[in-house]
């Protein structure tokens, strides 16, 4: 059985990620969308809220055998301890291959067997990260375009409150 975990920061969710985890729902038996608690970063929105929303839009598709978690330690120590064998993730760009590189060399040093899988962007969505989203946000950008209505309408609420 193939049990996938999909990782990230997911801050906010967008559109790419959305086309990533249902092609990997068609390729996997199991995918954990798995929320990535990286005390490093200043996020947006904490995990629980990310979780959520993510929960949520799993839910209005019909993703059936998508889950979401929160991590938060080591990917290799989720991966174990949740008995997942592939890792997911998404390559938009060249400037995105050396840093997955790198990553999945890391991962697979540290568990042999996991293996790393990467799906490519649908074109539509080459251009998306959730940094663009955010800087959009900021500058009361429309943001529409890069992410559902519900997860669009929590981030301009976070923004409305930030002093700029
Ligand atoms: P991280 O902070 O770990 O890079 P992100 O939430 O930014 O997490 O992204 C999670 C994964 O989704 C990464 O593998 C990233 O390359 C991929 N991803 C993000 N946006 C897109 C997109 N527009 N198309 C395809 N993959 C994407």
């Amino acid at each position: 059985m193939s049990k996938a975990i999909y990782p990230g920061s997911f801050d906010p969710l967008t559109f790419g990620h959305i086309d990533i985890i249902e092609r990997a729902s068609k390729i996997f038996d199991e995918v954990t969308v798995v929320v990535l608690n990286n005390s490093q970063k200043n996020h947006l929105f904490s995990a629980a809220n990310r979780v959520s929303m993510i929960q949520d839009i799993v839910a209005g598709n019909g993703f059936k055998n998508v889950s979401v978690d929160i991590s938060e330690g080591l990917l290799v120590d989720y991966a174990k301890e949740n008995k997942a064998n592939v890792v997911i993730r998404g390559l938009r760009a060249i400037t995105d291959f050396e840093y997955e590189l790198q990553i999945a060399q890391v991962n697979r040093v540290q568990l042999p067997g996991l293996e790393t899988i990467f799906l490519t962007t649908s074109l539509d969505y080459s251009y998306l990260s959730s940094t663009i989203v955010r800087e959009f946000a900021k500058y009361k950008g429309d943001i529409r375009k890069f992410l559902p209505e519900s997860v669009a309408q929590k981030v301009e609420a976070k923004f409305a409150k930030k002093e700029l």
